[in-house]
């Protein structure tokens, strides 16, 4: 769908900060366009049970966002499934190109794009990536039926990528840098007592090692973090669960940023150094990160977006309010 688009407020993302922005925005009469980039629904469609969505005992990932987005429709904000390549917050209106070559210009533009997962950055992760390497045990667990697995990290991602793992490895090891976990209490109480899952402590991933006919992983090396002794662990699978990093590349020469990529807020708010972009969820903060506080500030988001458009006096397609109008003081999250 190339050709040019306006909307009052464009929300760019498809988690439950976009999703949650889309309801609100609509619900206040301005019109949203919400695109959902490459990953629609966003991290927790890589995921099984969600058990601490409110109002949901247990929720399916996958499920929760098909009616996150069923529910904003039903508000009327407009989703379409395009990726935005470019943002330019410069003048106004707004401007974001997006890959299918449509040019959308807002009065207003919600970021929610979220956050991914980081690797490690060794050379041979980067040649088993698909081949043995993931950083999504939903997506891919299922491949490693009877096999034995090893998975990185410390958090909740780490401790329930390792826990859900086990529907399909005969062993699963998690190697982790320290000897305490940052994953909740009650993930930690089920990794220790699943008789499956072996803790590997003060160890972290050295080298992949695998064949190349058929290309795949055999084992991996792993080093003590305090001596320095490199060993071997055979495996199939190498699942890496070490965090996610903001995906704040469209903005990162054009709003502040904390260290670390986040895009920072004025406190108590969801604006971003340039007036009229609001910022939500996991792109902007490095501390919670979860599906609720995520909506929550998709929510803050939309009312700032309907203030700031209420207080501009900003008419539907008006591009005369100057740019430095009302900038906010950003002393960050
Ligand atoms: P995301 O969910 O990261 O979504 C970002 C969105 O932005 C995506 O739709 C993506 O397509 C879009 N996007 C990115 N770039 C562009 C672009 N250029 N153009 C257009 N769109 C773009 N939290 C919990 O509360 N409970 C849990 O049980 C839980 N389990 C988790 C399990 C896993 C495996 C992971 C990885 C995370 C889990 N989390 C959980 C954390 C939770 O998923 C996140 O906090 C939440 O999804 C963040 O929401 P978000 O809307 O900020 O962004
Ligand atoms: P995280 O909490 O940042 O944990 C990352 C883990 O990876 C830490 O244990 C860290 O070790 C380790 N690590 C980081 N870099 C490493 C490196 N280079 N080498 C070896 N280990 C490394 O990330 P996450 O587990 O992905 O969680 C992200 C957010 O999503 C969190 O806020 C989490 O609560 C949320 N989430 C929630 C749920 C849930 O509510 N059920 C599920 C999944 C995720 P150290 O501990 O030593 O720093």
């Amino acid at each position: 769908m190339a050709g040019q688009k306006h909307t009052r407020v464009l929300i760019i993302g498809s988690g439950p900060a976009g999703y949650t922005a889309g309801v609100y925005a609509s619900r206040a009469m301005l019109n949203p366009v919400l695109v959902q980039g490459i990953e629609p629904g966003g991290q927790l469609t890589t995921t099984t049970e969600v058990e601490n969505w409110p109002g949901d005992t247990e929720v399916q990932g996958p499920d929760l966002m098909v009616r996150m987005e069923g529910h904003a429709r039903e508000m009327g904000c407009e989703i379409i499934g395009d990726i935005i390549n470019d943002l330019d917050l410069s003048k106004r209106p707004f401007t974001a190109t997006a890959d299918s070559g449509t040019v959308f210009t807002a009065d207003a533009v919600i970021l929610a794009t979220g956050a991914r997962a980081k690797w490690l950055g060794l050379d041979s992760e980067e040649a088993y990536k698909g081949f043995g390497v993931s950083a999504c045990a939903t997506c891919d667990g299922f491949f490693y039926r009877g096999q034995e697995i090893v998975v990185i990290g410390g958090g909740n991602t780490a401790v329930e990528e390792a826990l859900f793992l086990t529907n399909f490895a005969s062993k699963v090891t998690l190697i982790h840098r320290r000897d305490e976990l940052r994953a909740e209490k009650i993930l930690i109480d089920r990794l220790m007592k699943n008789p499956k899952i072996e803790p590997l402590w003060h160890h972290v991933l050295e080298e992949v090692v695998g064949e190349n006919d058929p290309k795949g992983v055999t084992a991996v090396k792993v080093k003590h973090v305090d001596t320095g002794e490199i060993s071997e662990i055979p495996c199939k699978g190498v699942f890496v669960a070490i965090g996610h990093a903001p995906a704040s590349e469209l903005v990162k020469d054009q709003l502040e940023l904390h260290h670390g990529g986040y895009v920072k807020v004025k406190p108590g708010s969801t604006e971003t150094s340039v007036p009229g972009v609001f910022a939500a969820g996991d792109l902007t903060d490095h501390k919670y990160r979860q599906a609720v506080t995520s909506a929550g500030m998709g929510c803050m988001a939309a009312l700032d977006a309907e203030r700031f458009l209420a207080e501009a006096g900003l008419a539907e397609g008006d591009t005369t309010l100057p740019l430095g109008h009302g900038a906010p003081e950003n002393e960050g999250v």
